[in-house]
């Protein structure tokens, strides 16, 4: 039996970076260090940050005055900087700030897209925190969020009901590319293939319809490494958060290839059975997924593996 662990498998360098702020902030501030919400979509990850001392608030009320505060890669609206103001906590004094610079050039597009005119509607997951963030520099809890490919009607409705003159599309940095793809493929489909691509650089913005492609190339590169597992692995094994947006793209994406697939978040899930009759067991990770974490499970098959031979003999 032969196992393949994705080439982009795990942490990206926006949460890897997160990661080493926390900690290094944690390791050199005498008070305590707070984050708030998960750093990280990954429970092993935050209870090892735990146990360094680091204090998760899911709640910014939570945080004290003058407290030191790290802000995740995810990207926050500005409110919470307004609030961590107010209690004395500042960039260049007690505030640091791990916003991946892909989730700001979000940001960035948004409002300038917004800004020249266009409604600009987002491809992402309604309650996730980097949606929350981008939606801040649009419409707030207005901004029109589209969750699924299929639900392209709902754009073109609220299109036609607004009478919009120029509308942009944007993507979650996380989302599935083909997701991304399928949904801009439906709207041109009904609606007279007005959206066209508008490179990120933003240039020629004297267009009504268009789409702008702002999924970060490491979800690319994780989501193109299940096509490489998917032509020859027998089974997919998928590790990653509960709450892990890209980690649960890789596994739709894994299933939407018809191949067995499972999404576990350590190798304690990891079942024996899964391995039968396999010859080649594919293995990735979302971004949010240490590299021990990995290993862990590659170590795990390993052994399972051994002990499902010597059932066989027996
Ligand atoms: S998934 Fe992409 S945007 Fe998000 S932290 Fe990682 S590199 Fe940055």
């Amino acid at each position: 039996m032969k196992i393949k662990v994705a080439k982009h498998a795990g942490f990206c360098f926006g949460v890897k970076k997160a990661i080493e702020v926390a900690e290094e902030v944690a390791q050199n501030s005498h008070d305590s260090t707070y984050v708030l919400g998960q750093l990280v979509h990954n429970e092993k990850v935050i209870k090892n940050l735990e146990d360094k001392g680091i204090i998760f608030v899911e709640n910014i009320n939570e945080i004290p005055e003058n407290a030191v505060t790290v802000l995740r890669a995810h990207g926050e609206p500005g409110t919470t900087y307004k609030i961590l103001e107010k209690k004395s906590i500042t960039k260049g004094n007690n505030l640091n700030d791990a916003t991946c610079p892909l989730v700001t050039l979000v940001h960035n597009v948004a409002i300038k897209l917004k800004n020249n005119g266009f409604e600009v509607v987002l491809f992402g997951k309604r309650n996730h925190p980097e949606a929350v963030g981008t939606s801040y520099h649009l419409k707030g809890e207005n901004t029109f969020i589209v969750e699924h490919e299929d639900d392209f009607m709902k754009v073109i409705d609220y299109i036609h009901k607004n009478n919009f003159p120029k509308v942009a599309i944007i993507s979650q940095t996380t989302m599935s590319v083909y997701g991304y793809k399928k949904l801009i493929e439906n709207l041109n489909a009904n609606f007279g293939n007005k959206f066209i691509e508008i490179p990120l650089a933003l240039k020629n913005l004297d267009i009504n319809y268009g789409y702008v492609d702002t999924i970060c190339n490491p979800t690319k590169q994780r989501q193109s490494d299940i096509d490489e597992l998917a032509k020859d692995c027998d089974v997919i094994i998928v590790i990653g958060g509960k709450n892990s947006s890209n980690s649960k793209e890789l596994y739709q994406k894994a299933k939407e290839f018809g191949i067995e697939s499972h999404f576990i978040q350590s190798d304690e899930q990891l079942q024996k059975e899964w391995l039968d009759g396999k010859e080649k067991i594919g293995v990735t990770a979302g971004a949010s997924t240490p590299d021990y974490l990995i290993n862990e499970v590659v170590e795990r098959v390993r052994e399972l593996n051994k002990l499902r031979i010597r059932k066989i003999i027996k």
